[in-house]
């Protein structure tokens, strides 16, 4: 099974495009980038007049792209993923968080085999590329063919194997994670990896520490599941009289600012208290906010404004297709924005300004610092977007339209690290006519209905 395509061009400049700036939200015209080695070497107004004409690579130098006076942004950072769901995606709907779990998922990933994960993740990936995504943390399982497709998709990916601290099979999924890290840690400067414990609540404090110790023998850095739900908050100060956060501080996995080798990612961390926020703007973390995922589950509160508000450290993510169906993080950043303003019960909260940078904010985690900007020195991974669709329209203000109008079908092509991997809002790196058939037999074959009874109570 290999979907790999080849042929794609190294591009070294962008020309006649508008490049708008979201933190402070003005938009340079007729800008040209030059970018060498999939490094951004200069962003400067064109230097002649250069005739407007539809967007297309120049025939003589596949390597320039005239951008039609189109709209280039920074690729997307999807914060937190669980990207081979895709698999599962539509398989449990309309049930409680607890069922959807134990009735449903945790019953059709036992039926997942490791070549699932690669054609999962290439279908994700798709997804996230086609939605102008160039980089996700992925948090799951057989991250050797989660690693296989995003090297052919051509993504940026920051990779976890998920580890669980209770079951019979801990000391042997946790060996496969660390021969996975072995391998794969140097193999390309566009895939990381990171140690993923699931969460406080499928491991023991001990099994933390032990995995914050590697973290840090190895300088690596962590993505955690935390506090996703009340009940997870209210059990942990039952048992052990603090909150998730708090147990991941006196764990280890939480280090102060500036002392770890890099960001915690803390997936969800939604039921943060406001003690929790404290800590977590004390500490080298991210959050990945995920509001889809929680306003299916029936959930929605004032986590973002919060979360703003005390300086935390936040991202947006998708999470699993299963909890959420897309992975577009565009989508992700307007239903942040809307549920900050309806659960305060206030317009001015989660403004335009403090939502749309969340978007970009992946610099930190994949360990790239100008990673989100079109700056000299970052790395070149571009979306240009087709404005021209009705809904943006007058254009009277870009970053609105943006944040409250942004979809796929806006994302004409796709830069990562340098190369063109979408164009014509067509996957260039990818067979997805092919992909599709495979993820449609892989997904009839897991997703059972005389499975529905429940396999465990977490
Ligand atoms: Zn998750």
């Amino acid at each position: 099974m290999n979907n790999a395509l080849t042929g794609q061009s190294q591009i070294t400049e962008i020309r006649n495009v508008f490049v708008p700036d979201f933190f402070d939200f003005s938009v340079a015209e007729n800008m040209t980038v030059k970018i060498n080695d999939g490094i951004i070497e200069s962003v400067a107004p064109a230097e002649e007049d250069v005739p407007k004409r539809s967007l297309e690579t120049d025939r003589d130098d596949p390597g320039v792209i005239d951008g039609g006076g189109m709209v280039l942004i920074p690729g997307m950072t999807n914060m937190h993923a669980h990207t081979a769901m895709t698999l599962l995606r539509g398989s449990a709907e309309d049930c409680k968080p607890v069922d959807w779990f134990n009735k449903h998922i945790w019953i059709y990933e036992q039926g997942l085999i490791p070549d699932d994960i690669y054609v999962g993740t290439l279908l994700g990936g798709a997804e996230m590329l086609l939605n102008g995504v160039t980089a996700v943390a992925d948090h799951y399982f057989a991250m050797d063919r989660a690693w296989r497709a995003y090297d052919e998709l051509g993504m940026r990916a920051d990779l976890s194997w998920a580890l669980f601290g209770m079951g019979d099979a801990v000391e042997q999924n946790l060996q496969a994670a660390l021969d996975f890290n072995a391998e794969y840690m140097s193999k390309s400067s566009r895939i990381g990896i990171s140690m993923g414990p699931h969460s406080p609540y499928l491991c023991p404090d001990d099994f933390l520490k032990r995995i914050a110790g590697i973290a840090g023998r190895d300088g690596l850095k962590m993505h955690i599941h935390v506090a996703e739900d009340a009940r997870q908050v209210e059990i942990s100060m039952k048992e052990y009289g603090k909150t998730p956060i708090e147990v991941l501080r006196d764990t280890g996995v939480l280090s102060l600012r500036g002392e770890a080798a890099a960001p915690t990612i803390l997936a969800h961390a939604f039921y943060a208290t406001d003690s929790d926020f404290k800590i977590m703007a004390e500490s080298d973390c991210i959050a990945a906010h995920c509001p889809k995922t929680y306003l299916r589950g029936g959930d929605s509160h004032d986590f973002l404004p919060r979360g703003l508000a005390a300086g935390a450290g936040l991202g947006l993510g998708s999470d699993g297709p299963a909890s959420n169906s897309t992975m577009n993080i565009a989508e992700a950043a307007r239903l942040a924005a809307l549920m900050g303003k309806s659960s305060s019960g206030n317009g001015e909260k989660a403004a335009l300004a403090q939502v749309l940078p969340l978007m970009f904010s992946g610099g930190k985690v994949l360990g790239l610092p100008n990673y989100g900007s079109v700056v000299p020195g970052a790395p070149a991974d571009l979306v240009i977007l087709d404005l021209s669709t009705p809904e943006m329209f007058p254009g009277t203000n870009i970053f609105a339209d943006i944040l409250y109008g942004l979809d796929g079908r806006n994302v004409h092509s796709v830069v990562v690290d340098g190369r063109l991997v979408v164009r014509d809002s067509k996957l260039l790196t990818v067979d997805y006519r092919a992909l599709r058939d495979e993820a449609r037999t892989i997904a009839s074959r897991l997703i059972s209905t005389e499975a529905d009874a429940p396999m465990q109570e977490y």
